[in-house]
């Protein structure tokens, strides 16, 4: 029942400022604005918002919507409502209030990526004429224009097509004029609606979004959006009920597991501007991060897969309609897309999120739809980002830069990258002076993955072909890139015989993507369940914990647990069958973050491996995803 996971997050707030991300803010169906419940103790009715994301890096252009002025016919004052309690429910906002013989209900949620609808239900005790209206109030913002237009109230924006339209619809019924005075409205019936006792009315404030005058919303389904959200919803939470993920109790999986499904849907933002699919976003929490990137992508569109397949597709067409002509898709793109970073890509996991839809799905009409594009990208690392030519890559830019060739690896400021020089490869591609161990693991399971591809597509000749590029990468990464007597994965010096000698997360992708004999894997497992290395108290760091450059409070990738790489050493474990070992450190993963499994607290985007405290941003979507596969909703890791 939905009732087990009310109030998964906190979504109470009231915004200070336009900017205000203090709190967590209510998102669904890919919708650009998002709402939040007043303040515990606030008197109002109604909910916090809009914060419209799709405004500069996102602005409160509301401080109240839907708030509810209520007179018996004739009366003198307003209705007092007493608040009786105040919830968020996975797709819903919900507050309920209490008057001498009323009771009135107000359910917050989205019919569409464009209308947010409050669905108010007055329930009678006794028989009376009642005088409706919604009211709301705008934030004072530079350049925002209120203004009614009928029985709508229109706002607009200064430098921005978008505007943003309060309606009020009751069957049946005839709204009034609207009134604006300032920055408050008010929307009034046009008779006052007749309740018998014990009957009850629902009605319905909506807020459109229009993100240009080009874009037209869709017609809404007044008598059904409501149940269709419910059995959305019902449907996404039975996709993840199951716990796969042995020793762990199971409300406790099922609760990460759902907090995981809201972190990732309140994230999703529909295509609109230069984004031509939905996708989802790494955080709405963080101002930089409302846009679409490369391996974020992937690793959303990896559990999207198992509850949300369409929206797993989309995320990923959403990167690919953005692949260059040379085979390269870009670090991030953005809905205007003078913001879009071409300095460099992204570490290759598109081909495994593509399988996982297939695995997901069986739907091999995509598999075709992403071949050649998959093979495009593959290819676009070897062309580019192969100084040597030796079939072994290196991370790059296209800019020569060392900062974007970082960021192409995905962990921008890793203790691996400090000496690395650039080299030029030709016009617009450069790589760093060593071929990196993840990227070469990545690489052979894509390598391994479109000959599996080539096979369901029946084009045997590829696939025989992919197979021996895979056994090729499988001979060189395994001679060329472990350390027998360290007996650990290291980035190789390009040209030399040199490793970099760092203890890093990307040691254990070779055991990932498979790439490993029993022997590394053995020698890899000792050091992954050293606690002085990676065995912490959350697992696995992304540098050694005993190297001195070890900064796990807030080193962003010298030291902090990222989820994704702690996913990929308990997959890693797994997949030479170190399983008891596994589900160890999953259950640490699960129940050691802080606030994560017993109380209300946020996704976060990395961690402290020796507390398990949360960093950086909130709601961080790859933690969501990586949560949902470590609990086994994925195929890959049971
Ligand atoms: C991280 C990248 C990530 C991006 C978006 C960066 O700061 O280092 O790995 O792709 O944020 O989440």
């Amino acid at each position: 029942p939905v009732a087990h996971y009310q109030d998964l997050l906190d979504f109470h707030g009231t915004p200070r400022t336009a900017a205000d991300r203090s709190f967590n803010i209510f998102f669904d169906m890919g919708a650009w604005q998002g709402y939040s419940l007043p303040r515990a103790g606030d008197r109002g009715a109604g909910f916090s918002g809009p914060f419209v994301h799709s405004l500069g890096t996102g602005q409160w252009t509301g401080t109240r919507f839907a708030a509810l002025a209520l007179r018996d016919e004739g009366g003198k004052s307003d209705i007092a409502l007493k608040e009786v309690a105040s919830h968020a429910v996975p797709g819903a906002l919900e507050r309920t209030f209490s008057a001498s013989d009323l009771s009135v209900r107000q359910a917050l949620f989205f019919a569409d990526s464009w209308h947010a609808l409050v669905r108010v239900e007055l329930s009678a005790g006794k028989t009376r004429d009642i005088e409706l209206a919604i009211e709301g109030r705008a934030m004072p913002l530079p350049g925002s224009h209120l203004a009614s237009d009928g029985d709508a109230v229109v706002q607009g924006f200064a430098d921005s097509p978008s505007t943003l339209v309060t309606q009020l619809h009751a069957d049946g019924l005839v709204a009034d004029h609207a009134v604006v005075s300032g920055n408050s409205y008010r929307i009034a019936l046009d008779k006052p609606l007749h309740l018998e006792a014990g009957q009850s009315v629902t009605l319905y404030v909506v807020q459109t979004l229009r993100y240009d005058a080009r874009a037209e919303p869709p017609a809404i389904d007044y008598a059904h959006a409501w149940d269709a959200n419910r059995t959305r919803w019902a449907g996404y939470l039975k996709s993840v009920a199951a716990s796969h993920l042995s020793g762990l109790p199971n409300d406790v999986a099922q609760r990460v597991a759902a907090k995981a499904v809201v972190t990732l849907i309140g994230n999703w933002r529909a295509a609109r501007g230069d984004v031509h699919h939905d996708g989802v976003i790494p955080s709405y929490s963080n101002p930089d991060f409302n846009g679409l990137w490369a391996w974020d992508s992937w690793k959303h569109a990896a559990a999207l897969a198992w509850f949300a397949p369409d929206l797993a597709r989309e995320q990923i067409r959403a990167m690919f309609d953005y692949q260059g002509a040379d085979g390269m898709v870009p670090d991030c793109v953005f809905i205007h897309r003078a913001d879009d970073n071409w300095r460099d890509s992204k570490p290759p996991l598109a081909t495994w999120a593509v399988m996982q839809v297939y695995r997901a799905t069986g739907d091999r009409a995509f598999l075709a739809e992403m071949y050649d594009k998959l093979v495009r990208y593959h290819r676009w690392w070897f062309a580019d980002r192969d100084h040597d030519r030796n079939g072994l890559a290196e991370f790059g830019s296209t800019d020569g830069t060392r900062i974007a060739a970082a960021w192409e690896s995905g962990m921008d400021n890793a203790v691996r990258f400090d000496g690395a020089k650039m080299l030029k490869n030709g016009e617009h591609a450069w790589s760093l002076d060593q071929e990196s161990v993840d990227l070469n693991a990545y690489l052979y399971r894509e390598a391994t993955e479109l000959a599996q591809i080539a096979g369901v597509l029946g084009k045997t000749q590829d696939q025989q072909q992919w197979q021996a590029q895979g056994d090729a990468m499988k001979r060189a990464i395994q001679s060329r890139m472990y350390d027998a007597k360290l007996g650990w994965f290291f980035d190789a010096k390009l040209g030399e015989p040199a490793l970099v000698r760092v203890y890093g997360s990307e040691g254990w992708t070779p055991l990932w993507a498979g790439v490993a004999t029993a022997a590394q894997a053995a020698a890899v497992e000792k050091t992954m369940m050293d606690p002085r290395k990676f065995a912490t108290t959350m697992p696995f760091p992304t540098l050694a914990a005993d190297d001195p450059r070890f900064s796990p409070i807030k080193g962003y990738w010298r030291g902090p647990v990222w989820m994704d790489q702690s996913l990929f050493g308990v997959e890693a474990l797994r997949r030479y069958g170190y399983r008891t070992e596994a589900d160890a450190m999953a259950r640490r993963l699960v129940l050691d973050a802080k606030g994560l499994a017993a109380g209300q607290a946020t996704f976060r985007e990395n961690y402290d491996p020796l507390t398990g405290d949360g960093y950086q941003s909130q709601n961080f979507s790859w933690s969501a995803a990586s949560y949902l596969l470590l609990l086994g909703h994925g195929d890959n890791i049971r």
